[in-house]
């Protein structure tokens, strides 16, 4: 099986006693967002290997900049600790992660750095933009000035909807051998699965020994489609239409940082940690609105170093008449006035007005679901 990102899997979880010391060595307590506790969470179960803390100023300057750790690994979105007071805090001491939302402590910080950050060097790097109509730059610039870098001990897992549908990194490697499964292919996505989704499975399917499906259910922004209605809508396609065998689906609580193709490094590498081999890469990979070309996300891989993990990208799917089916640009070149293309935003209106999407658009038995449970988003990161 594919080496974890770094070529070890984190694993920064305290025994019992442990997290009974910290807990009763009266350490001073920063208070954390939910979105922070999931990212703490992910870091000590290996998800984000090699990354066993926030990064420091050091890091994430060379994340920013080079698109890598200082020691060489790629690495391509900031894992940090925005904290807006930095009263009482310092470095070589530890402190408490309170998760902010429920009180609970989450992990210990062995603070290693405190810092200013430069925010504005964060959006244009990582963003590619200053606007603050977009999500991740809105989310950067409402939080914190400062940071706190260190590495991290779990202490608690974070409360979060649909926890019973994770995995983690140690738990997906185990299935994947359990099952014989050399090579497995990972699909990344925050929708409900429309029949261009089916098509790149289905590729998965016969590429790979196993597909793992693997939506993210952090926060995300507004208009996007809750969590839970995902991973049914997912779990109905897979009963009605894929062979079991070579299907594994689980959630993934991480935020969606809209980073477009940097995003896509960043989910490639994770998927990397969780055991696969192969990661799918779509049009318009974790974009929003029009703040990236849709190709992007394919560029960015022949600009980076060999990452380890192998990037099937996949340009336009749609529906075409004359080919009588889901079809690509690779595969079809008939003319506009044969092609359905599958859009998520038609698919959304219909769905909202109590409509079946057409079938070469959206499965029906995913849109009776979804239409009887059809419910967004509606606040950003809640
Ligand atoms: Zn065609």
């Amino acid at each position: 099986m594919l080496e974890p990102h770094g070529g070890k899997l984190i694993k920064r979880i305290a025994t019992e006693e442990e997290k009974k010391l910290f807990l009763s060595l009266n350490l001073k307590k920063i208070y954390i967002e939910k979105d922070e506790a999931l990212d703490a969470e992910k870091i000590c179960i290996g998800s984000f290997s090699p990354l066993e803390g926030f990064m420091d100023s050091e890091t994430l300057l060379s994340v920013c900049r080079k698109m890598e750790l200082p020691d060489g690994n790629v690495w391509s979105i900031p894992v940090i600790l925005q904290v807006e007071d930095i009263s009482g805090l310092k470095t070589g001491e530890k402190a408490l992660l309170i998760d902010k939302t429920d009180n609970k402590p989450i992990a210990v910080i062995d603070i290693t750095d405190i810092y200013k950050l430069n925010k504005k060097e964060i959006a244009n790097t990582v963003f590619g933009t200053l606007d603050t109509n977009h999500p991740g730059v809105r989310r950067l610039f409402s939080k914190g000035d400062y940071a706190v870098g260190g590495s991290i001990t779990l202490l608690n897992r974070p409360s979060f909807p649909n926890k019973e549908y994770e995995l983690d990194p140690e738990e997906t490697r185990e299935i994947f051998k359990e099952r014989g499964w050399k090579t497995v292919v990972a699909f990344q996505t925050r929708n409900a699965p429309h029949r261009a989704h089916e098509y790149l499975h289905r590729l998965g399917m016969e590429i790979g020994d196993g597909l793992f499906i693997h939506p993210i259910i952090g926060l995300k922004k507004e208009g996007d489609f809750d969590s839970k209605i995902i991973l049914e809508a997912y779990q109905i396609l897979i009963n009605n239409y894929y062979p079991h065998r070579k299907v594994l689906l689980a959630g993934l609580s991480t935020s969606m940082r809209y980073a477009g193709p940097r995003e896509a490094v960043f989910h490639a590498i994770v998927r990397k940690n969780y055991g696969c081999t192969h990661f799918l890469v779509g049009r318009d990979h974790a974009g929003v609105g029009d703040y990236y070309d849709p190709f992007a996300a394919h560029r960015i891989f022949e600009e980076i170093p060999d990452i380890g993990i192998k990037i099937i990208k996949f340009s336009n799917v749609y529906h075409c008449k004359r080919c009588g089916g889901i079809v690509s640009e690779n595969t079809c070149s008939h003319p506009d006035d044969v092609i359905t293309k599958i859009s998520m935003t038609k698919i959304r209106k219909a769905l909202s007005e109590g409509k079946r999407p057409p079938p070469e658009m959206l499965r029906e038995e995913v849109a009776d679901f979804l239409i009887k449970n059809f419910y967004l988003v509606t606040e950003d990161y809640r």
